[in-house]
Order: C-alpha cells, then sequence, then structure tokens
C-alpha cells in the first residue's frame, strides 16, 4: 500500500508521514529531505543553476542514497550523512529553486517511484500524489495557515538554540510555496482524489490518527 502526502512547506508533513508511518508499519520516504541534498551539493559547489551544461555536469556528479535505520530515514552525498545539515532555511529555499528545474526532478523520479514499489510507504512531499503516485491507495493534502506554519518552525529552531526572526521565516514560507505552487513542472496541487486536511487548530495525534483509520478503512 503506498500512501501520498503533499502539502507546502512547514505543515508538519514529516512529523506526522513519520508518525504514521510508525503506527502502520509502512517505510515513512522524505522526499523533500532529496530535493535538499541535491541543494546541499548545489550550494556547497557554488554550481551556477542557470547554466545548464553546469547543472547536467553536477547532477551527473550527485550519487543520493537513502538508508533506513530503525525506521529513520538518512540521506546520503556519496559516504556522507547529510541528514542534519540539510534541515537549514538556506537549504530549504534553495531547494525550492533548484527543485523547479526539470534535471532536478527527473533524477529522483525514478529513486521514489523505485522505493514505493518495493515497499509498503508514507511519501510526503509536494508531487506525490499528482505525480509520483498517481495510483497511490490513499492521498492527504496537509496545510495549515502561513502563521501556524511560520510559528512552528519558529519553535523547531528555537529549540535548536538558534536564534530565528519569526517575520524572515512567514517570509521564507510564502516565498517557497510561491514557488512550489507556480512552477511549471510538477507544482504543490491537491490531487482530485486527496483528502484535504487542515492542521492548523489540530493535535499532531489528532491527524496521525485521522490518517491511520483513513488508511485501515482503504485497507479492508
Ligand atoms: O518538504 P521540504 O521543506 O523538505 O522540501 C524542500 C523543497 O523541496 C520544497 O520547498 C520543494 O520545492 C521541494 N520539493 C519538491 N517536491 C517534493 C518534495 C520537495 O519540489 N516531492
Amino acid at each position: 500500500m503506498n500512501i501520498a502526502i503533499d502539502g507546502p512547506a512547514g505543515a508538519g508533513k514529516s512529523t506526522i508521514a513519520r508518525l504514521t508511518a510508525k503506527e502502520l508499519g509502512f517505510v515513512y520516504v522524505d522526499t523533500g529531505a532529496m530535493y535538499r541534498a541535491i541543494a546541499l551539493y548545489l550550494l556547497d559547489n557554488k554550481v551556477d543553476i542557470d547554466n545548464e551544461a553546469e547543472l547536467k555536469d553536477a547532477l551527473n556528479n550527485i550519487h543520493i542514497n537513502i538508508v533506513y535505520e530503525s525506521g529513520v530515514q538518512h540521506v546520503f552525498l556519496d559516504l556522507v550523512d547529510v541528514s542534519e545539515e540539510i534541515r537549514s532555511e538556506k537549504v530549504g529555499n534553495m531547494a525550492s529553486t533548484s527543485s523547479a528545474l526539470a534535471p532536478v526532478r527527473e533524477k529522483l523520479l525514478d529513486l521514489q517511484r523505485d522505493i514505493a514499489a518495493k515497499n509498503d510507504v508514507i511519501m510526503d512531499g509536494r508531487d506525490i500524489g499528482t505525480n509520483i503516485l498517481p495510483d497511490a491507495e490513499l492521498k492527504i493534502y496537509l496545510t495549515a495557515s502561513v502563521d501556524v506554519r511560520a510559528k512552528r518552525r519558529y519553535d523547531e529552531l528555537i529549540l535548536k538554540g538558534e536564534n530565528p526572526n519569526l517575520e524572515d521565516i512567514k517570509k521564507g514560507i510564502e516565498t517557497r510555496d510561491y514557488q512550489d505552487m507556480n512552477r511549471d513542472i510538477a507544482p504543490l496541487k491537491q490531487a482530485d482524489d486527496a483528502v484535504y486536511i487542515d492542521s492548523s487548530d489540530m493535535k499532531i495525534a489528532e491527524v496521525v490518527d485521522k490518517i491511520v483509520k483513513l488508511a485501515k478503512n482503504k485497507n479492508q
């Protein structure tokens, strides 16, 4: 069984997908992490993404490996585990810019479909229900208001000991939403057959519960 969860930045997809996967005994696949790993490489190597040949060369040099340890996804660039490093706002913003490019999306398409073909997965991202897994048995579109999403990111960063600015985070989220929803290839949108969940006023456990119930109903 495949479950697709799509939605804008900071809607809680990762946390909810991870907990739901645990409850159902599924593999959780965080596709955003793959786009972030590519973005990290492009930033570290100062790749000019507007230069087609340079981008193509860079993508040929990027070897992403996804490894699961006790159900937790680790992303490797070659032999280096970059799972932590890719979490910065800088990398997230670059991921949003570079994920609009066709060669970047092509590189990840087969990898994502392959994992879903071999496992019961909960895969989260922006185009999973619409593009990567159009036949997923259950599709969720998970969102929350911009203010709630910005505050959640802010709290996460505070917990990490950083010194974030709420307004900057909100602006960053709005820019990413706009880019992700308005790009030509595989833009973020709700699949026609997706269940819409607004988590603004819901607790994490409530959302997980709802998705687990929906999954169990589909599976009967
Ligand atoms: O979900 P996360 O914030 O980690 O994703 C980072 C960026 O990667 C998103 O803003 C989006 O541009 C891109 N992305 C995508 N398609 C996916 C997953 C992520 O374009 N399936």
